[in-house]
């Protein structure tokens, strides 16, 4: 029997007013729309896509740091907004990108780490929050003796690890990694993936893998959601997407990890027009003016999610659900 979600996303939109132009009218940016997720014990959940594809803001959503304009975020069955913020803050917890921007430059690493204990009142007495500071520092693979130096003094791959002991220390079961290697030198990219991976083990921890990179998704997560333009085009087990994407799209994006620059980005990967206005994005399938494969019908009607076939995932794609619906 499949467990149920720890964390699920219901068909949410998110909806946000933004300034543009020279008279600076208001215009909405619909960047989540109509998108569901489910997250369930002990996975890792990899989504994947361009910068301003509504990733970001999937992660915020998980977080419960913004709310969705429509539909639910649902923490073990309950709503999100309706819950205390510090009982999500305990049971979600974010790994952002810039370990540098997300580290208090004026706190020691001990008191960073330390802070949730005392904000939640979860340790007992001050030497018990010491113990699982220094507990915590331990399991990161951080040398005890850094936890009285400031984050200015430490490498980026040591930031990085006392941004995941601060994640880890009040023991949440979900942990958002938004892009957590992207800022990092390639040389230290495997060893905070591998500590992700491990901590993942030996905690039981479930994960939400943000990335732009499909090769660091397919190393770390068991099920990859495709996103383009704030909606999921694909969605499956890594193991079939990796094995047949079927979105044309997620196939561009295949091809672009064999780039010579791993960690700069998705490169020219043969999509023609560049990535669309957010704004003003394209009539009915927003991929239409990029696709090698597009019809007629692709500019006037939005692709459904429906199976991807082999019972594997879904795919919104005209084309793609029409030869999946034809196979045997
Ligand atoms: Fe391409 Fe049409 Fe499929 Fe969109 S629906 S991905 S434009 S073939």
């Amino acid at each position: 029997m499949t467990a149920a979600p720890l964390l699920e996303l219901r068909d949410v939109r998110c909806d946000f007013s933004v300034e543009r132009g020279f008279l600076r009218a208001r215009r909405t940016l619909r960047a989540v729309d109509g998108v569901s997720l489910a997250l369930r014990p002990g996975e890792t959940l990899g989504i994947v896509g361009e910068s301003g594809c509504g990733k970001s803001t999937v992660a915020n959503l998980m977080l419960g740091l913004i709310r969705p304009s429509a539909g639910a975020v649902l923490l073990s069955g309950t709503p999100i907004d309706r819950m205390d913020r510090r009982a999500v803050a305990q049971r979600v917890q974010p790994v952002f990108q810039d370990p540098y921007a997300s580290l208090n430059p004026r706190k020691t690493v001990r008191a960073i780490v330390g802070l949730p204990l005392s904000v939640h009142g979860a340790a007992a007495d001050p030497g018990d929050a010491a113990r699982r500071v220094s507990a915590m520092l331990d399991m990161v693979g951080l040398p005890r003796h850094l936890a009285d130096s400031y984050p200015g003094e430490l490498s980026g791959g040591q930031r990085q690890r006392v941004a995941i002991a601060r994640a880890l220390v009040l023991r949440p079961n979900i942990v958002v990694c938004d892009e957590p290697t992207s800022a990092l030198d390639v040389s230290v990219q495997a060893q905070i993936l591998n500590l992700l991976l491990d901590l993942r083990r030996e905690l039981g921890l479930a994960m939400v893998f943000i990335s732009h990179n499909l090769a660091v998704v397919e190393h770390v997560a068991q099920r990859v959601a495709v996103m383009y333009l704030g909606r999921v085009v694909e969605e499956a087990t890594a193991a079939a997407l990796f094995r047949a994407a079927r979105h044309p799209y997620t196939q561009a994006l295949l091809l672009s990890v064999l780039t010579p620059e791993p960690g700069r980005g998705i490169p020219d990967a043969r999509l023609g027009a560049g990535f669309p206005d957010p704004l003003a994005p394209p009539p009915g399938c927003s991929f239409h003016p990029r696709c090698p494969l597009a019809e007629a019908r692709c500019a006037a009607t939005a692709p459904a999610l429906a199976g991807r076939g082999e019972g594997e995932g879904t795919v919104a794609c005209h084309v793609a659900g029409a030869l999946n619906s034809a196979m045997p």
